[in-house]
């Protein structure tokens, strides 16, 4: 072996490693977030009372202030006219893949596939998935599907907006994948789904300030719920979702703790 051969297979060797490390860091990861099993079973010890106990960054499940979801009450709705239209933009068609993590389904948006303006911050949208049946109620009223469209800054900030289906007519927004949903005996198992538009939003909207639905619950979530023109989901469609994750996976409401929600109109 040349002196320059030995170099590259050198090279090569400490890519190798470089590689064989890279690995270990993930699947440390992947195993860590795989050993803390959490569900939605409301009578084990994994489910949504239990989820503080779980771990010890996750006990703002409990003891945090601004949880969600809640229950949107009118006596906690103020008009606010500082809020003005959902500055939301998305391209037309955005590449995106499905997979079922075992908890929901969720679909993968590329980076930089638009972007939500809140109070001067700009976030991008990263994922949407589904909730059965809903996770936010109004005047205590549960919807049959809930669909979280997650958003994050630059620096890491989240925005998730909230869409409540009603039972009706076929959504043309699911038809374009609900027939790949990938099943739960499958998870993490990610598969292209091609070009997709993503629900056309109404520019009227209420927000609060919440958490994330799953562990760690971390607060600081900004949320916008949609709330005219709920979109409408077949029954079908639904039977389909449920198929594919067959069991609730809603966390259940909290307490607004004297949060307003704030509404456009
Ligand atoms: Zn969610």
């Amino acid at each position: 072996m040349t002196s320059s051969a030995k170099a590259v297979v050198a090279v090569l060797l400490l890519q190798a490693v470089s590689l064989v490390l890279g690995c270990y860091d993930v699947s440390t990861d992947a195993v860590g977030a795989e050993q803390v099993h959490w569900d939605y079973n409301t009578d084990g010890h994994h489910g949504p009372a239990h989820w503080h106990e779980l771990k010890p960054e996750w006990s703002v499940c409990k003891t945090g202030m601004q949880q969600s979801p809640i229950n949107i009450v009118a006596a906690d709705m103020v008009k606010d006219d500082g809020l003005g239209k959902l500055d939301a933009r998305y391209k037309a068609k955005i590449n995106a893949t499905i997979a079922n993590d075992g908890h929901a389904v969720v679909v993968d948006l590329p980076p930089k596939s638009g972007a939500l303006k809140i109070k001067g911050v700009t976030y991008h949208p990263a994922q949407f998935h589904f909730h059965m049946p809903s996770e936010h109620h109004i005047m205590n009223q549960s919807f049959p599907l809930e669909m979280h469209l997650v958003h994050k800054s630059e620096d890491g900030k989240l925005a998730v907006v909230g869409f409540l289906f009603v039972e009706g007519e076929e959504s043309e927004f699911l038809a374009q994948f609900v027939d790949k949903l990938p099943s739960y005996k499958e998870p993490n198992v990610k598969s292209n789904i091609g070009k997709i538009r993503l629900l056309r939003q109404n520019r009227n909207y209420g927000r609060y300030m919440g958490s994330l639905t799953t562990p760690p619950c971390a607060e600081n979530v900004t949320w916008t719920v949609m709330l005219w023109n709920f979109p409408t989901v077949s029954a079908h469609q639904l039977k389909l979702l449920s198929d594919s994750v067959p069991h609730t996976n809603n966390r259940p409401t909290f307490s607004s703790k004297g949060r307003n929600f704030h509404t456009s109109i």
